[in-house]
């Protein structure tokens, strides 16, 4: 891989830029930052219908001829804009899932219905009791004939609230180690006995409780082997943490912070940039930054060539997140008092930007792996090291 490669992405910038004004609406991004959905059901239906989301995907499974790069672009458009696609990431990793674990008739189903987004799918992973331990789930499927029978409680089902479906991990077989008796289910959000209640978290997004009360699926909507979900969801959580950002030119907070030091003045009339500290903790950022981007690429060029980037998904996470919270920690240090001001605050510098990414910051290390759990991945499989924890 060429590291040092031009942005393979500028032939597209133009035109993704002219899609964009044409067709996002200003208000969405303070609509998502108002009511903690990090997905615009209105901007999903334009990049299903002008194929946008189909890119990359093969015509057997409704993939659309839209250049992948074009679709790539235009999600960075997205973030530039502060747009959160969570929603579609997540189905995203899903449909890949399905790609690799799925029944021909799954992929036939799920995927082409998805493109078009009619479909939309949350995780349900997580639950009261088990986070990390994703394996330790309670909630229980039990076949009845030809249906499967689920009972049981998530949590932090992101963007639950608009999703047609979930993704839930359930216990198939008590009587088994417990990695060898879970199954995956795709369960639609209209099913009777499923419900739903709001999480506010630190960061302003709104994520979930969801339930389930003895909700009925079919047999189609299990997917991989009755008591294989660990192959299943070993996929899934490669795919989140490998290529879970949609976009590859990550917002750069060095850029946005050296401009408002560039302006910003000390009481003797130096700009902020002038004091050799705030200047050398900003060049750290930037390169912090380049390492995080490439580490981006680097996974995403694996996945691209069909490859499944395991530890080095780990490792950009890991390392993408916990820089993110350094950063934005320095950038507070560096604003002063006003770097405490909220987006709603008049006079918050850059909008209040910086102080609402310290806090949406935190929970990054959290969700998708838990930088402890991620070393500890990237201590076994990279480092070879012993698992810190017997049969865990
Ligand atoms: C904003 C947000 C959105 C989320 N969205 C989703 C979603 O859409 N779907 C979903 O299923 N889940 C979601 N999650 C849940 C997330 O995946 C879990 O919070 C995460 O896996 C940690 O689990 P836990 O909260 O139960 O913490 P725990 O697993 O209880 O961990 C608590 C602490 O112990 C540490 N720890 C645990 N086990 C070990 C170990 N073996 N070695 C060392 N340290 C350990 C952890 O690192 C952590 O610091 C979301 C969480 C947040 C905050």
């Amino acid at each position: 891989m060429d590291f040092w490669e031009a942005d393979e992405l500028a032939a597209h910038r133009a035109t993704a830029r002219a899609w964009a004004e044409a067709n996002i609406e200003p208000h969405w991004a303070e609509e998502q930052h108002r009511t903690g959905c990090h997905q615009t059901m209105e901007l999903h239906a334009r990049l299903a219908r002008d194929g946008i989301l189909a890119a990359g995907w093969p015509a057997e499974y409704g993939g659309s001829d839209v250049d992948p790069a074009f679709a790539q672009a235009i999600f960075d458009e997205c973030a530039e804009r502060d747009l959160h696609v969570d929603g579609w990431t997540t189905t995203s990793m899903v449909l890949h899932t399905i790609a690799h674990t799925g029944t021909e008739a799954q992929k036939h189903e799920y995927i082409p219905a998805a493109l078009r987004g009619e479909i939309l799918i949350a995780l349900g992973y997580s639950e009261p009791d088990s986070g990390s331990d994703a394996a330790a789930a309670k909630t229980t499927a039990v076949r009845d004939g030809d249906t499967w029978v689920i009972n049981g409680q998530k949590m932090f089902t992101s963007t639950a609230q608009v999703c047609s479906h979930i993704f839930v991990l359930t216990r198939t077989n008590p009587d088994v180690p417990k990695h060898k008796g879970l199954s995956l289910f795709l369960v639609p959000t209209s099913a009777p006995g499923y419900d739903l209640q709001p999480i506010h978290t630190l960061g302003g997004q709104v994520t979930n409780a969801t339930f389930f009360t003895d909700v009925r699926v079919p047999g189609s909507a299990l997917i991989g082997e009755p008591d294989g979900g660990w192959n299943v969801m070993r996929v899934a959580l490669i795919y989140e943490r490998g290529v879970s950002s949609p976009s590859r030119i990550e917002k750069t907070l060095a850029e946005d912070l050296a401009s408002w030091a560039r302006e910003a003045r000390r009481p003797d009339g130096t700009t902020v940039l002038d004091d050799p500290l705030v200047a050398e903790r900003i060049g750290r950022i930037a390169v912090d930054e380049e390492v995080g981007r490439l580490l981006g690429r680097w996974t995403n060029w694996q996945a691209a060539k069909g490859g499944i980037p395991g530890v080095e998904g780990s490792m950009r996470k890991l390392f993408f997140t916990e820089a993110e919270q350094r950063h934005f920690s320095d950038a507070l240090d560096i604003l002063g008092a006003e770097g405490l001001l909220a987006p709603e605050a008049p006079g918050a510098p850059a909008g209040g930007a910086f102080e609402h990414g310290f806090r949406a910051a935190v929970v990054t290390t959290v969700y998708g792996g838990t930088s402890e759990i991620l070393r500890d991945i990237i201590a076994q499989r990279h480092l070879g090291l012993p698992r810190n924890r017997p049969g865990g």
